[in-house]
């Protein structure tokens, strides 16, 4: 690479882009992260919740842990547990079936090593927006991605019009940041004028996305009732996982809490009636209200929480993955690379190969210039 600092910019702070961003800063380049939400993790999230009289309660609402099969993924990891910042998640799940109302031996899901951010899931993400190289910059939604060909750069503008500099090269680490024509719940058109770039369009036509709700939960005593730490449901309409958060190593103890998990289809019919703007608080205190009976009518012997409160992803699950063997998208004249879940697998792992590749790939860009 030459000796002239190239600079980035990362457009999200999920996993993908935090890896993203991480790789590049360890290879010379000046990185600058921004996240429209108010801190890092995108889909592994972590929500904190304060009760009326004060009590704190932390939630991982997005991805509850995840798995690895990939060789370098996996050294990844290690090199993140020996930092702190994952651990083995060592409790049992079991699947339980709703018809029977018995738990049943093998698990649906989730089997092999889970693994765990410390003390949330977002640690990992927020660990590397913090390293040498990278500056985060959070609440902040890039709303135009402009290609200036005569200094051979990009201009980024916030949503509200602020001008967020001249970069070298670009990262869009969501899918929403580059298409609008992803169904499911887009809000906005996207920073990137896709016409510029007719090969990736084509690749970025029609991608489905399932939806989650998530309920949140907290009880002042621990569910005794309950022998395993996470649930994977069968024969239900309704909830298709639970698990007790606060089991997972380096979380409070001090109160019981749980999320619980809509299927996809459930999340489907509740935003076909209710729309795909922000839910109103009516209409999340349904969901609350249903997959909490749901989890009731297992006959597990369900106590009342003290806290309750459900949460849309809107874009839980990509249903297709769009870059194959190569595991992101880019652009070698203009310098741009697109990552995330939804161009390898629908889960982190997925994600965290999208954004190191994406990563190889603007350094391979930039080595040739
Ligand atoms: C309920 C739920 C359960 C899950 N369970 C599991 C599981 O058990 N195991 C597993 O491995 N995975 C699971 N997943 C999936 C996993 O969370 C995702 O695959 C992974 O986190 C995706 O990371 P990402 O970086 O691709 O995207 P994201 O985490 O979505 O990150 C993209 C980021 O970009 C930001 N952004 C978008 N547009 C802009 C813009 N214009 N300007 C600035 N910022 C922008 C967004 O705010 C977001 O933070 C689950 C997800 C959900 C929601």
């Amino acid at each position: 690479m030459k000796s002239v600092v190239n600079k980035v910019a990362v457009l999200g702070c999920g996993i993908s882009g935090a890896v993203c961003a991480s790789v590049l800063a360890r290879n010379g380049v000046s990185v600058t992260v921004f996240e429209s939400g108010r801190g890092p993790g995108g889909r592994m999230s972590q929500r904190r919740e304060t009760t009326e009289d004060g009590k704190e309660l932390f939630f991982d609402h997005g991805a509850p842990f995840f798995n690895v099969s990939d060789n370098n993924v996996m050294n990844l990891v290690h090199e993140w547990e020996a930092r702190g910042l994952v651990a083995e998640w060592k409790e049992t799940f079991r699947s339980f079936d709703c018809i029977s109302c018995k738990f049943v031996d093998t698990e649906k899901d989730g089997s092999g090593k889970k693994y765990v951010g410390v003390p949330g899931m977002n640690s990992i993400c927020r660990a590397m927006c913090h390293e040498a190289g990278v500056e985060a910059k959070f609440g902040i939604t890039v709303g135009r991605l402009e290609w200036l060909d005569d200094i051979n750069s990009w201009s980024l503008i916030s949503l509200d019009g602020q001008n967020l500099g001249h970069f070298d090269g670009v990262v869009a680490s969501d899918k929403n940041a580059v298409s609008p024509r992803f169904t499911g719940v887009t809000r906005r058109p996207p920073p990137l004028d896709l016409s510029l770039f007719p090969e990736l369009a084509l690749k970025l036509q029609d991608v489905p996305v399932h939806s989650c709700f998530a309920l949140m939960l907290a009880f002042s005593e621990p569910l005794t009732s309950i022998p395993v730490k996470g649930i994977s449901f069968r024969n239900s309409e309704v909830l298709s996982w639970a698990f007790c958060d606060s089991s997972k190593p380096g979380r409070s103890a001090t109160s019981e809490c749980w999320v619980l998990h809509s299927t996809a289809a459930y999340a489907k019919a509740v935003i076909r009636e209710t729309g795909l703007q922000k839910p109103s608080n009516e209409a999340l205190t349904k969901v609350v209200e249903e997959l909490f009976e749901e989890f009731q009518n297992t006959g597990l012997d369900i106590p009342q929480p003290f806290f309750m409160k459900a949460h849309r992803w809107g874009s839980a699950f990509p249903a297709m993955k769009v870059a194959g063997e190569e595991k992101c998208l880019w652009d070698w004249k203009k310098k741009l690379a697109i990552c995330g879940d939804f161009c390898v697998s629908p889960n982190v792992e997925g994600a965290v190969l999208s954004g190191t590749e994406a990563a190889k790939k603007l350094l391979e860009i930039f080595s040739c210039l």
